[in-house]
C-alpha cells in the first residue's frame, strides 16, 4: 500500500493563513513496499465553489515546493487541497489538506493608532499602551475574524478572553520593509463586544540592541487591528482601529522591555483607569503587511524547579536544573500592594545569583499582588535562565514554575550514542538552539544583546536544519536579510537591523550568512523556491565581497580579502578581541571562497550555467592565491592556526599532497593543544571534519571527547545544559570569564549556540547521515566509528520521509540498520569501505568487525 503521510502548504501543517498568491505545496509518501518512487501526481485545490486549480497529471517527479498555478486566489477563503499521487508499483495514495488565504490585497480600512505622549525615557521602553473599543452587533455573526498587528508587541482580549496562543506578535520583522498580522477567529455575540489590545515596547519601540537606543523603527507603539463580520445574508462588516478607540498608558502592565523586564500591577482595575481617544499615526518607510509567515512563539516546555535554596543574602534562589530562554509562570498567595521580586541568572556564584554578564539588563519582573490567590507569568519580555531569585514574598506562598518559550519549530532530528557525554553535548546543542530561536536567530538570550548576529546563525544552520524543521523560522529571516541588503551588496551584521554601532557592509563568515543558511536550509528541505529567492542576494554579497577584496591589491593578491573590516577568529580561547580580528585575513578568504562553491553549485540548480562556471572559477583562484601566497610550497600556512588550516581543509580548497600535509599539521596542532580545539566561531564547527574526513579520524575522536578546557564535554563535565559562547564560559576553578577589560561587563554567555555546530559531525559522520541532494532526494550513510563508540543512531524528518540510522559493534560484527524513505535513495559505506545503493525501505546490514569496541 503507498500512503500520503504528510501534505504541507507553505511549509506549513494544514489550515495556514498565508497572503501568497501562488502557495507552496509538499507531501511525502510512505509504503509497506521496498524500493518505492513517485512516479505521477495530481493536485487539485477547491473553493467553496469550484475547482480553482487542476494541475492535471504530472510526471516530474516533484513532491517539494510545486507552485499553485490555478486561478487567482480570492481573500479570507478557505480552499482545500487534494494530492493524489502513483508510485512505480501501480499503487496510489491521496490525502487532502487546507488553507486560508489572508487579505491577499485587501486594502487596510483600519488606520494606526497610537498615544504620541507614550515615548521612551533614555536608554529604556515606553509604557505599555492599553487599546480599547467596544463593538455592538444588531444581530448574531455567522463568523468573524481578526487581522491585527503592531509597531512593538501585543496581546489581544476579546470580552476578556485572550486571543490566540502566540508570545510577542506580530514578531521581529524589518518593520520598515515588512510586517506581519495573524488573523484571529473571533466568537463575537449580539449586542456588546469589548475589544482590548495591550501593546508593549518589544523590539519596534524598546530599548532594544546593547546600545539601548531605538530610534530605527518606531517612537511610540501603535497598533493596527480590523474586525471582520460575516451575517447570515452574506453582508459583511469591517471595524477598524481609528480615532474612535479609547487608550490608556495607566494599565496594569506598568514596564515591559526586553532587557529590564516586567512591572505588573495587579491592583489596578482597568474598569477604572482613564482612557482618551487615541491618535493617528503611520508606520516609517511603507512596509509590506502580510500574514504571519514565520514560526509564531509558544510556550515549549514547562520545567519545575529542582531545588530551592537560600543565598547568603536572603534572596530564595530555585534551579530550574536547566538554562532556557522564558518566563517564570508564579502562583501566589499574596495581599495587596505586596511586591515580590523574580530576578533572573544563568549561573551562580557563592550560592547568590551572578548577573555580571547580563551587563546592563536587569532581567527582572516585578509583581505588585492583589489579595489572595492569582497567577502571575509575563507576556511582554523573556529571559534567558536557569536560576530565579525571589524576594517579597514566603516560600510556602509561592509555587513557582518556568515556561520555556520558542519559535514554534516542530523537532525533527535526533542523535544517541553508547557514551552519555556526547548525549548531554546532543541535549545542550538542542537547547543552546530553541533558547536562541525566539522569532529571530539570536546570538544570546539573557545579556543586552539578543539580537539576529548573522555570524551565529551562519554556523550554526545546518545542525538546527537537523533537529528541528528551521524552514518558515528561518525563510522569514532571509525576507529580512535580502530586504535590509543595500545597492552595494551590503548586508547588516546583525539582522533586522536595529540601531547599534555596525554599519552594513560585507564581511566573511557574518555576511556569509546570505549563502550558508539558505544553502543549509535547502540541504535539509529541498526548496528550490527557496534558493531562486536567495540567489540574488548571494550574488550581490559575493560582488562586493570580490571588490572588496580586491581594494587595495592587485594581481593575485586581489583575492585575498581583509578589508575593511572582518570579525575574524571570533572568541578562539585565551586571545582577545583584537588578536580574533587580527585573523580575519585568513577567515574572510576562506569563507569567501567556500561561498564561491555553493553559489556555484546553487547556479547549477537553478539552471544558471554561465554563474555556475563563473563561480567555479572564481573559487578556484582564490583556493589557489590562498594556498600560494599564505602558505609555503608545502601547504604550510606561513602564520600557522588552528582555523587557517581547518577552513581550507573542510572548503576543499586545498589539493593532494598540500591537503595531506595540511591535515598532518592541523592534526600536530591540536595534539600539541592537549587535543583541544583553539578555533573561533568560524573554525570550530569545521574542525572534527577537517580532521576525520583526511585521514586524522583518531585525532579527531580524541578531540571531541576530551574533558579539558578548551572542548566540548569540558562544559559538559563542568554541568552545562547548554552550549557556552567561550569555551571557558565557567573556569576550571569555578569562577566565571566575562572576559572583561576595564569595567565594560566583558562578553560571556552560557547560551550560545555557534560551538554546538559540532552538532553536524555527530549527525553526519558518528551516525553518518549526509545528505548528497537538496531534501535528502539522495543521501549517503557512512558511520566513522572512533572514540570508545559502540553504537549511534541518528535520524530526521526529512520533506521525503523519516531518514534514520542506527549502528552497534556487538560480538565481532558491525550492524547497520537504515531507513529511506520513498522516492530517495541513499548510498550506504560500511566502515570496510563496501558500498552499495539502496532505494526506499527498511534494512539491517552486517560485516564482520575485528576491531572491538571502536577505539581508536
Ligand atoms: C555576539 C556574537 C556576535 C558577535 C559579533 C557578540 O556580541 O554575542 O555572538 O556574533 O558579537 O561581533
Amino acid at each position: 500500500m503507498l500512503y500520503m503521510t504528510k501534505i504541507r502548504i507553505e511549509n506549513a501543517e494544514s489550515g495556514v493563513v498565508t497572503d501568497s498568491k501562488k502557495p507552496r505545496f509538499s507531501f511525502s509518501l510512505s509504503s509497506d513496499k521496498n524500493s518505492v518512487r513517485l512516479v505521477s501526481y495530481r493536485i487539485t485545490v477547491l473553493s467553496a465553489e469550484e475547482t480553482v486549480w487542476d494541475s492535471g497529471e504530472r510526471t516530474d517527479g516533484k513532491q517539494i515546493s510545486i507552485l499553485y498555478c490555478g486561478k487567482a486566489l480570492k481573500p479570507f477563503a478557505d480552499y482545500k487541497v487534494i494530492i493524489t499521487a502513483t508510485d512505480n508499483f501501480g499503487e496510489s495514495a491521496e490525502g487532502e489538506a487546507e488553507f486560508t488565504t489572508g487579505r491577499l490585497d485587501t486594502p487596510w480600512q483600519a488606520k494606526w493608532i497610537t498615544d504620541t505622549d507614550d515615548t521612551a525615557p533614555e536608554k529604556s521602553s515606553p509604557t505599555p499602551l492599553l487599546f480599547k473599543k467596544t463593538v455592538t452587533l444588531r444581530k448574531s455573526p455567522v463568523k468573524a475574524s481578526i487581522c491585527a498587528t503592531a509597531l512593538g508587541i501585543y496581546e489581544l482580549r476579546l470580552n476578556g478572553e485572550r486571543l490566540g496562543d502566540r508570545y510577542f506578535a506580530p514578531g521581529f520583522t524589518s518593520y520598515l520593509n515588512q510586517i506581519q498580522y495573524d488573523t484571529y477567529s473571533a466568537a463575537l455575540f449580539k449586542g456588546e463586544n469589548t475589544i482590548t489590545a495591550g501593546v508593549g515596547a518589544g523590539w519596534a519601540v524598546g530599548a532594544f540592541t546593547y546600545t539601548r537606543t531605538n530610534k530605527t523603527y518606531a517612537d511610540v507603539p501603535s497598533l493596527l487591528l480590523e474586525l471582520r463580520v460575516e451575517y447570515a445574508d452574506g453582508t459583511i462588516e469591517t471595524i477598524g482601529t481609528d480615532e474612535t478607540w479609547l487608550v490608556s498608558c495607566e494599565g496594569r502592565m506598568r514596564f515591559a522591555d526586553w532587557y529590564d523586564g516586567e512591572v505588573y500591577d495587579a491592583t489596578v482595575d482597568e474598569s477604572k483607569i482613564a482612557f482618551r481617544p487615541a491618535e493617528i499615526t503611520a508606520p516609517r518607510g511603507n512596509p509590506k503587511i502580510l500574514a504571519a509567515y514565520g514560526s509564531p512563539v509558544r510556550v515549549r516546555e514547562r520545567f519545575e524547579p529542582v531545588n530551592v535554596t537560600r543565598a547568603p543574602s536572603g534572596e530564595l534562589v530555585y534551579d530550574f536544573g536547566q538554562n532556557f530562554a522564558g518566563v517564570i509562570y508564579a502562583e501566589i498567595d499574596g495581599r495587596r500592594g505586596q511586591t515580590i521580586t523574580f530576578r533572573h541568572a544563568e549561573v551562580l556564584e557563592g550560592g547568590e545569583l551572578f548577573t555580571k554578564p547580563l551587563r546592563t539588563a536587569k532581567a527582572q519582573a516585578v509583581y505588585i499582588c492583589a489579595d489572595g490567590e492569582q497567577i502571575y507569568s509575563p507576556t511582554m519580555t523573556y529571559m534567558g535562565f536557569r536560576y530565579v531569585g525571589v524576594s517579597g514574598i514566603d516560600e510556602d506562598k509561592l509555587k513557582l514554575s518556568a515556561l520555556a518559550l520558542s519559535s514554534d519549530v516542530a523537532e525533527t532530528g535526533y542523535f544517541r550514542c553508547s557514551d552519555e557525554r556526547l548525549n548531554q553535548l546532543q541535549h545542550n546543542i538542542r537547547w543552546g538552539g530553541l533558547s536562541n530561536f525566539v522569532d529571530i536567530p539570536t546570538d544570546c538570550p539573557q545579556r543586552d544583546e539578543r539580537m539576529g548576529w548573522t555570524g551565529d546563525i551562519a554556523v550554526f544552520a545546518q545542525t538546527a536544519a537537523f533537529n528541528f524543521d528551521m524552514s518558515r523560522f528561518l525563510e522569514k529571516w532571509l525576507v529580512d536579510l535580502q530586504s535590509e541588503q543595500d545597492e552595494s551588496g551590503a548586508l547588516p551584521m546583525t539582522c533586522p537591523k536595529a540601531e547599534d554601532n555596525w554599519k552594513k557592509r560585507a564581511t566573511g563568515c557574518w555576511g556569509d550568512s546570505c549563502v550558508l543558511v539558505p544553502w543549509a536550509e535547502y540541504l535539509a528541505r529541498g526548496d528550490e523556491e527557496l534558493l531562486r529567492r536567495a540567489y540574488p542576494m548571494m550574488k550581490k554579497f559575493l560582488a562586493l565581497a570580490e571588490k572588496r577584496a580586491s581594494m587595495l591589491s592587485i594581481g593575485r593578491h586581489k583575492r585575498i580579502w581583509s578589508l575593511p573590516f572582518q570579525f575574524g577568529d571570533w572568541c578562539a580561547p585565551d586571545e582577545d578581541f583584537m588578536q580574533w580580528i587580527m585573523k580575519g585575513k585568513w577567515v574572510a578568504t576562506a569563507y569567501f571562497a567556500n561561498s564561491c562553491r555553493i553559489v556555484s553549485e546553487i547556479a547549477g540548480i537553478l539552471g544558471e550555467s554561465a554563474d555556475a562556471e563563473y563561480y567555479k572559477r572564481l573559487y578556484d583562484e582564490i583556493s589557489g592565491t590562498y594556498m600560494t601566497l599564505l602558505c609555503n610550497k608545502n601547504g604550510r600556512l606561513k602564520k600557522e592556526f588552528q582555523t587557517a588550516y581547518v577552513l581550507p581543509l573542510y572548503f576543499g580548497m586545498a589539493k593532494d599532497k598540500k591537503r595531506d600535509y595540511m591535515a598532518k599539521r592541523l592534526a600536530e596542532m591540536v595534539e600539541s593543544a592537549g587535543f583541544h580545539p583553539r578555533t573561533g566561531f568560524p573554525g570550530t564547527p569545521y574542525l572534527l571534519f577537517a580532521l576525520s574526513d583526511n585521514g586524522e579520524e583518531h585525532t579527531a575522536f580524541r578531540t571531541l571527547t576530551d574533558e579539558g578546557c578548551p572542548g566540548w564535554l569540558y562544559a559538559v563535565r563542568a554541568g552545562a545544559t547548554t552550549i557556552w559562547e567561550r569555551w571557558d564560559a565557567l573556569r576550571p576553578d569555578g569562577t566565571v570569564n566575562t572576559g572583561e577589560k576595564g569595567g565594560d561587563g566583558g562578553m560571556v554567555s552560557f547560551n550560545h549556540y555557534a560551538n554546538g555546530a559540532v552538532g553536524d559531525f555527530l549527525y553526519r559522520r558518528i551516525a553518518g547521515i549526509d545528505p548528497t541532494s537538496g531534501g535528502y532526494k539522495t543521501f549517503r550513510v557512512s558511520p566513522i566509528v572512533g572514540g570508545g563508540i559502540i553504537s549511534a543512531e541518528a535520524g530526521t524528518v526529512t520533506p521525503y520521509g523519516k531518514v534514520s540510522a542506527a549502528w552497534r559493534i556487538d560480538g565481532g560484527e558491525f550492524a547497520l540498520t537504515i531507513s529511506v524513505p520513498v522516492s530517495t535513495s541513499c548510498t550506504v559505506k560500511m566502515p570496510s569501505g563496501k558500498t552499495m545503493i539502496y532505494e526506499s525501505g527498511s534494512y539491517t546490514l552486517r560485516e564482520p568487525y575485528p576491531g572491538g569496541n571502536g577505539n581508536g
